[in-house]
């Protein structure tokens, strides 16, 4: 899995960090970013929920073919 988040979009509403809080976080900036290692995802099915829960669907998830 993985995930995009783009900053152009993002308005720091926080839902995803509130969503799925192993993957995001907010930067001192009250953006959306990756916790450092979790740029995978992690395998949390919460990602998912995370993305669907942005407002401006700045969040895209990808999954690699195979
Ligand atoms: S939910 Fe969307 S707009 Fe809000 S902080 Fe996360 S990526 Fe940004």
């Amino acid at each position: 899995m993985h995930i995009e988040i783009d900053k152009d979009v993002c308005i720091g509403a926080g839902q995803c960090a509130l969503t799925a809080p192993g993957v995001f976080t907010q930067d001192d900036d009250g953006y959306s970013t990756l916790i450092p290692g979790h740029e995978d995802g992690a395998r949390d099915p919460m990602v998912r929920e995370a993305a669907r829960a942005c407002p401006v669907s700045a969040i895209k998830v990808t999954e690699p073919a195979g």
